[in-house]
């Protein structure tokens, strides 16, 4: 058993009432949820990958269409880390609060999909997704699962099976559009919850950063759990310097047993 200071006691406590009160409540998740599952935060500065090369080069849709191995080479060990992780307490937590009904929806700044892996149904992706991969020529889709792991363990970069093209893998590369329909999704939730948690995110990247930011202007009430400040922690109801995967399942329990 964890035992927090008297007042991340009362933090918790506050913040499992909020969840409880609420008619309409939705997470904003981004790489601080996946740190405990090993995978690096791949868009921030100070990490393995990023220390490596220039991710804003490497990780951007013109490298990847005008040198896709170097391209491959830099994703490669970040898909090796995905392919083997597996959800941690937080993803855990946060698939029972909507299974009970205490969230309506995910929405996750991760390509990960360990959301869905911990069984959350209602996943807004807007940084696209590890599980498919799209032709770059013909536009086919296929399942990632076949091809990740000739790509992991032997670096064989994935091509169409219909037109041989390589594939691109659905995640959102710098120089491209957020998904549009995920944009859409993301702000409807933004607009009609009375509550938002943010969770392992620094609301650093725009516009999802945004997203707590049109929920507050709306009257909900915001919630944040990361390890390091953001710009509305003065605004929060709830603000939680703390490591997410003790955390979320210490407000579930909190939830559950009062
Ligand atoms: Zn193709």
């Amino acid at each position: 058993m964890i035992s927090f200071s008297s007042q991340t006691q009362t933090n918790i406590e506050f913040a499992a009432d909020l969840l409880r009160q609420s008619k309409h409540a939705v997470i904003l998740t981004g790489a601080g949820l996946s740190t405990p599952s090993g995978i690096p935060d791949f868009r921030s500065t100070g990490t393995g990958l990023w220390a490596r090369d220039e991710p804003l080069e490497v990780a951007s849709l013109s490298t990847f269409r005008t040198k896709a191995e170097t391209f491959f080479e830099w994703f490669r060990p970040l898909a090796n880390q995905i392919f083997y992780a597996l959800p941690n307490p937080a993803h855990i937590a946060i698939a029972e609060m909507e299974r009970l009904g205490y969230l309506k929806s995910i929405i996750t700044q991760n390509i990960d999909a360990l959301h869905q892996k911990a069984g959350s149904k209602f996943v807004i992706e807007m940084h696209g997704t590890m599980q498919t991969l799209t032709c770059s020529q013909c536009y086919h889709q296929v399942q990632a699962e076949p091809y990740l792991m000739p790509f992991v363990t032997i670096g064989e970069i994935p091509h169409c099976p219909d037109c041989s093209q390589i594939l691109k893998p659905d995640v959102i590369l710098f120089g491209e559009q957020l998904p549009q329909t995920a944009w859409f999704k993301a702000q409807k939730e933004a607009r009609q919850c009375d509550l938002m948690v943010v969770a392992g995110s620094s609301l650093e990247v725009l516009p999802v950063a945004g997203l707590p930011m049109q929920a507050l202007d709306r009257g909900a009430h915001l919630i944040i759990i990361n390890n390091a400040p953001t710009y509305l922690n003065l605004r929060a109801d709830v603000a939680l310097f703390e490591d997410v995967s003790t955390i979320l399942p210490a407000i579930m329990e909190k939830i559950l047993n009062g």
